[in-house]
């Protein structure tokens, strides 16, 4: 069942390129159509190409396979490890999950979001080590004040989520590295990659049933039980898995402490990429991982003294940043180019891109009555009924507001549903639908949007018990 599964879920990822060109034409990033055709181009030169097929497979696949081998040697049953499925999503309205069949076999689904975010958690790593080498080898002061605090990692991650959020794209900014950092990316990037996956495999081999985890698009959210001793045993599983998949594969070439230092911090990324897609992006996000710190600290007791004083050390602007970027309110520090200029940063978006992301982060980190009154404001041409649903949303009556704003009776129950999982952008979409349907257009469509958005996203997040 789970091969069945897999093969109905495999991304459409031509379909998603195209969409991925379209969107950077219309949006004039000449920079961003150049690379997406680069890239298809070199696809397209892999022996193992075929049109139609979904090309994140061959590396989905592999590091599924080493997981494997990896889980034999520590005493797993092969049939066992047989019967688990790995596949990778386009769709935001999933983080990480593994769904068990009734015929034993299981699937591990991972969201292509969560990886992405993960990038930029190790490029910034990256950053930092590369300078780090370098003053090392000149000996000399090398300006590492951006590590002192977390703003650059925070707006990197801002940027990220806000893409999301608002426009349910995955996209990033770009971190100019030495080719020395490059493969530091790259290389934790795997690492982090393995841990989200190892982590529902491991649900898996270790018999967890019920999926308490995740849940995916559209099915019922899962509910709680007592499962933080089956998180914890998954996590322990999972990084036993991921050091010991390093072990084969490196072939005893990394030194012991260089193979616990980047399985460790693989996994932590991996913990806090979760952790800040299931934040950010999420309405409605049921019962799912822990938080990061949480998991982290039963990660860290499995270290010896040193290690896990070193692993502190590293955690900490990576946590801090982690809790600023997924922080929705007056206090947060909203994206800004500023805020991440003191790292050599770049993209391939164009700069009006960069900036309306900007407005529309402060945008949703304004005070309440400060985003009702922009509906409010009749002079600025606002129709009578927008303001009339924000009224209803700070009544506490999102039912009635979705209705008021123009959704259909079934589409507006399904938004309100305690029980199904809803992501803040598509709670925005099927506004902007409705607003569009109505004639609001141009940037005041995407303005009313998400302001009506987030006064629904405070009212409709909490399952009821
Ligand atoms: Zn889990």
């Amino acid at each position: 069942m789970a091969d069945r599964k897999c093969e109905l879920l495999r991304a459409d990822r031509e379909a998603a390129l195209t969409e991925k060109r379209q969107l950077a034409h219309d949006l004039g990033a000449h920079e961003l159509l150049r690379q997406l055709d680069a890239v298809y181009a070199a696809l397209q030169r892999e022996p193992s190409f075929q049109t139609g097929t979904d090309f994140s497979v061959g590396y989905v696949e592999k590091l599924a396979e080493e997981l494997k081998a990896a889980l034999a040697t520590l005493g797993v049953s092969a049939e066992k490890l047989d019967s688990v499925r790995v596949v990778a999503t386009l769709s935001d309205a999933v983080s990480a999950q593994m769904t068990p069949f009734s015929d034993g076999s299981g699937l591990v689904i991972v969201s292509d979001g969560v990886i992405s975010t993960c990038s930029s958690y190790c490029q910034y790593d990256a950053l930092y080590i590369d300078r780090w080498l370098d003053r090392r080898r000149l000996r000399a002061s090398v300006k590492t004040r951006m590590y002192k605090n977390a703003d650059v990692l925070t707006g990197l991650l801002r940027y990220h989520t806000t893409n999301q959020r608002v426009a349910g794209v995955t996209t990033q900014l770009g971190m100019r590295l030495s080719p020395r950092g490059q493969q530091v990316a790259w290389r934790l990037n795997g690492l982090a990659y393995r841990f989200v996956i190892a982590h529902e495999i491991a649900h898996y081999v270790l018999g967890h049933s019920s999926a308490p985890s995740s849940f995916a698009p559209g099915e019922h959210v899962p509910v709680c039980s007592e499962n933080e001793r089956r998180e914890r045993d998954a996590d322990l599983l999972a990084f036993r898995a991921t050091r010991r998949a390093s072990e084969i594969q490196e072939d005893g070439r990394l030194m012991e402490m260089e193979a616990v230092a980047s399985a460790t911090k693989g996994a932590l990324i991996a913990m806090l990429s979760l952790d800040l897609t299931e934040q950010a992006l999420f309405v409605r996000r049921g019962c799912t991982h822990p938080p990061a710190s949480i998991r982290a600290a039963w990660l860290l007791e499995e270290l010896d003294g040193h290690w896990r004083k070193v692993m502190h050390k590293f955690f900490r602007i990576p946590v801090e940043a982690t809790a600023a970027a997924a922080l929705i309110s007056e206090n947060a520090s909203p994206f800004s180019w500023e805020s991440v200029s003191s790292a050599p940063i770049y993209s391939s978006m164009p700069q009006s891109h960069i900036s309306s992301i900007g407005e529309l982060d402060a945008l949703q980190c304004l005070h309440e009555s400060v985003q009702i009154s922009v509906l409010n404001d009749r002079r600025s041409g606002s129709p009578a009924w927008l303001a009339e649903g924000a009224r209803l949303a700070s009544e506490g009556n999102p039912m009635q507001a979705l209705v008021q704003w123009g959704l259909s009776e079934s589409t507006s129950h399904r938004l309100c549903n305690p029980q199904k999982a809803l992501t803040f952008f598509t709670l925005k979409d099927h506004l902007a639908a409705s607003f569009a349907a109505q004639g609001v257009t141009g940037d005041w469509l995407q303005l009313y949007s998400v302001i009506a958005a987030n006064l629904l996203a405070s009212r409709l997040n909490a399952p009821r018990p």
